[in-house]
């Protein structure tokens, strides 16, 4: 069987999702294949920040910090269940490369740069306010320092609301469907041959837009259609799940022995450490126990005395775009758009924070030069006012969920929390109860809605559990339960051991 599109992105990465989304948008009928799940890579192992880049201050990315300053402002409104400011503190500290006017000269540009979209405009903070906002902080050698704003997401959640506004679009969506090769069509089409275990057709398109992240160039290569040069110089980032720390803001502190910075964040009442730009080879896999003691030994340098310990750990590869003979720190965050062959494109760089933007200057691809109508929309799940969330919140209450997890939902779903009436039913139906019904409307949720196929998936990326101290396991006598109900299409054991598989890896010994 053969189906035609008008285009076909592989790779459901933010990129890809945001591509597919816009050129739906633009009224063209649009596949997007993913070889496993929607933001099972990079764009779910990000360290989770909306933010303009103040650091790319100093590279004089003035251009892109603008744009991406401009992104946070639109995805603060058109995903605000997902993505809310965070107020971010920069300690003055000897190992500061910065002294206090240059780094208050970069924060007022950052401000002008934002002007005029409402985030706050940063301040300076004496010693004693930096140590009642970030408890535990070194105090030897603390000066002053400055708080600014910013923004955190939930990066997998993202990705998911963006391509369900494509499906409501009319894309057809096809996650684990690897594509194995590609071949040009005497009329100038292409031809996707995909994973034949997984799914019974293959895709022609017009245009193609390979949004591969990492793997850009070993596809590229596998398909023999590689250039003289490499599309990307990809870098790791490593980070450490502790416990919440009590810290209500985010923390930069200068990375010691080396010019860069690592940063704490308060995240999904857990927090966060972690640091980006290392170098990377693609036999590297999950967080290496050196990264693990590297990071530890910066918290206890900093924040000595601290009596928390990791107990969870993930990396991410971005797929920088290639810039030869540039450290990785400095290497741009621009992305890079290149033709491969007639028809054939690649999309590599970038940041999470600029999606749309991206995908928005993809349009010429798929013919479209009117004006962009993905700016401003609401994502699903968005609130459209602050009533529609108090609302949102009222008809909840009928559902009678403890506050803890109510909060949660309006959390996760926004707007749509209350659409889980009936999975909430059904699981009660198969006799779940209290805490486990509430785990059981989320798995029935996550499969039926959010194209989840797995446990992994569930508290992975779609409630995050698995980033708790309790790694999910809670969910594995719900599944059981609903597996035994045939409510779902899963072996329960089996579940169970790739769970473990999954977190083993990603584990931090305490
Ligand atoms: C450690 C780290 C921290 C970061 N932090 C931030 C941050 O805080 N803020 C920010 O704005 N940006 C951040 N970034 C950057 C951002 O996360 C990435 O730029 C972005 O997620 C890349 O998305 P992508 O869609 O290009 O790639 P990916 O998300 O990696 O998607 C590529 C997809 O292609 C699929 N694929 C590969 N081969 C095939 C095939 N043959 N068939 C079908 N599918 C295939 C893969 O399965 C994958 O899902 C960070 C990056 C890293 C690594």
């Amino acid at each position: 069987m053969m189906e035609s599109f008008d285009l076909a992105v592989i790779g459901g990465g933010i990129l890809g999702a945001a591509c597919a989304r816009e050129a739906s948008l633009d009224g063209r009928s649009v596949v997007l294949l993913e070889a496993g799940d929607f933001a099972g890579a990079t764009s779910g192992s990000s360290s989770k920040l909306v933010h303009g880049g103040l650091r790319y201050l100093e590279q004089f990315e003035w251009g892109l910090v603008r744009e991406s300053v401009r992104e946070r402002a639109d995805l603060l409104r058109t995903a605000n269940h997902l993505v809310q400011p965070l107020d971010f503190v920069l300690p003055l500290l000897p190992e500061s490369r910065h002294g206090s006017l240059s780094t208050n000269w970069g924060l007022h540009l950052y401000d002008a740069l934002a002007w005029p979209r409402g985030i706050r405009p940063h301040l300076p903070l004496s010693q004693s306010e930096i140590e009642a906002l970030l408890p535990g902080i070194r105090p030897d050698g603390l000066r002053s320092g400055f708080r600014y704003t910013d923004a955190v997401m939930d990066d997998a959640r993202l990705c998911l609301a963006v391509l369900s506004d494509a499906r409501s679009l009319g894309c057809a969506l096809r996650p684990r469907t690897r594509v194995e090769g590609l071949s040009m069509q005497p009329d100038g089409s292409w031809l996707l041959q995909v994973d034949r275990s997984r799914s019974a057709s293959n895709v022609r398109a017009r245009t193609v837009l390979l949004c591969l992240g990492p793997w850009t160039d070993a596809m590229l290569q596998r398909w023999g259609l590689q250039g003289e040069d490499p599309l990307l110089s990809p870098s790791r980032g490593d980070h450490l799940v502790y416990p919440d720390w009590g810290i209500r803001h985010a923390v930069l502190l200068p990375e010691p022995g080396s010019d860069r910075i690592f940063f704490v964040i308060p995240w999904k009442g857990q927090t966060l450490v972690g640091t980006t730009e290392d170098p990377w080879s693609p036999a590297e896999g999950t967080p290496l126990p050196r990264s693990v003691d590297r990071i530890q030994s910066w918290v206890e340098r900093f924040f000595p005395g601290n009596p928390h310990r990791p107990f969870a750990a993930f990396s991410g590869v971005r797929p920088l775009a290639h810039a030869p003979g540039k450290s990785l720190q400095v290497a741009s965050r621009r992305h890079r758009r290149q033709e491969i062959r007639p028809g054939l494109h690649a999309l590599v760089g970038g940041k999470y924070t600029t999606f749309r933007a991206i995908a928005e200057s993809c349009r010429p691809l798929w013919g479209s030069d009117s004006v962009s109508r993905s700016a401003g929309r609401l994502l699903p799940g968005a609130f459209e006012s602050p009533e529609h969330r108090v609302e949102t919140a009222r008809v909840l209450e009928t559902l009678r969920l403890p506050p803890e997890s109510a909060a949660r939902w309006l959390e996760r779903y926004g707007c749509l929390a209350p659409t889980l009436e009936d999975s909430l039913r059904e699981a009660g139906d198969c006799g779940l109860q209290g805490p486990g019904r509430i785990q059981g409307a989320e798995v029935l949720h996550a499969v039926r809605q959010e194209w989840a196929t797995s446990l992994v998936d569930v508290v992975v990326r779609r409630t995050l559990d698995a980033w708790r101290p309790d790694r999910g396991r809670s969910f594995l006598p719900v599944i059981r339960t609903l597996a035994h109900s045939g409510s779902l299409p899963w072996n329960a054991d089996a579940e169970e051991s790739a769970l473990e598989e999954w977190i083993l890896p990603r584990s931090v010994p305490r």
